[in-house]
């Protein structure tokens, strides 16, 4: 997937949260890494047609997106969203909440979603969870869940901001596992998060966002072995 940010800019209240940000990669997986509070959550909210850059565009495999809401609603059907936490609706079950997108996005009648529901939280070891509500599930559960539910509808481009960072830490690695087997699968996946190890391991390229800025980006191999800037530098040394 040919992934492309041209002189993104976006503002909350006068205050700049991301300035100019360009990219162009030709890309499977990218992780978004760098300190809290330099954009990374609302730089992947705009590629995910959920927030309107004040300036700039975007294209994926050379389509430029239309940011006015009936285009962008299209836009979103391609697109799968997991976030840190509480993304699951909490008074219905595991497998409602897989029903639900399949139903209202997808159009399928009751039947066929129970049915692709029930094939996809088998394929996750996840059926012994179908009836329970997520108050019931542990904490990697519900995010496994949430990362069924994302790709249920068959989405070009999953976006996933910190999907383990609320998480107990043994329950980290069910989710990564998961995820990185849907990448060696060929999801497209932009990925924000802490775990370095999968960024490095699992990832193909490296965004690092700092100061509403790409400060370096490249092959995950590269920035992890061979950091260039001293930002980067910095960051790798504090949280490695
Ligand atoms: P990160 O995900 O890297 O921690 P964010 O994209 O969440 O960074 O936030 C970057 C900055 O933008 C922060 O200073 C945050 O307070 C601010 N910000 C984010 N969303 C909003 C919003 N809806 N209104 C006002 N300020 C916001
Ligand atoms: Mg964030």
């Amino acid at each position: 997937m040919n992934i492309e940010l041209i002189n993104i800019c976006k503002s909350f209240a006068g205050k700049l949260v991301l300035q100019d940000i360009s990219f162009q990669e030709e890309v499977h997986s990218i992780a978004v890494i760098g300190p809290s509070g330099g954009g990374k959550s609302t730089l992947l909210r705009v590629i995910g047609g959920l927030l309107n850059p004040d300036s700039g565009e975007i294209k994926i495999d050379g389509i430029k997106i239309d940011f006015n809401e009936k285009a962008l609603q299209l836009y979103r059907r391609n697109i799968g969203f997991v976030f840190q936490a509480k993304g699951l609706f909490e008074h219905l079950t595991g497998m409602e909440n897989m029903m639900l997108p399949l139903i209202h996005s997808f159009g399928m009648n009751k039947y066929d979603a129970e049915k692709a529901g029930d094939d996809l939280l088998k394929r996750f070891g996840l059926s012994d969870e179908k009836n329970k509500y997520p108050y019931q599930l542990s904490g990697g559960q519900q995010q496994r869940i949430a990362i069924a539910r994302a790709i249920a509808v068959k989405p070009k481009l999953l976006l996933l901001d910190e999907p383990t960072s609320a998480l107990d830490p043994e329950y980290t690695a069910e989710v990564l596992d998961m995820l990185g087997e849907l990448q060696n699968e060929g999801l497209k996946t932009i990925i924000v998060t802490h775990e370095m190890g999968f960024a490095k391991n699992a990832c193909e390229k490296v965004m690092f966002l700092v100061n509403n800025q790409i400060i370096e980006s490249g092959k995950s191999n590269e920035i992890f072995n061979a950091p260039k800037s001293p930002e980067l530098m910095a960051f790798l040394n504090k949280i490695l």
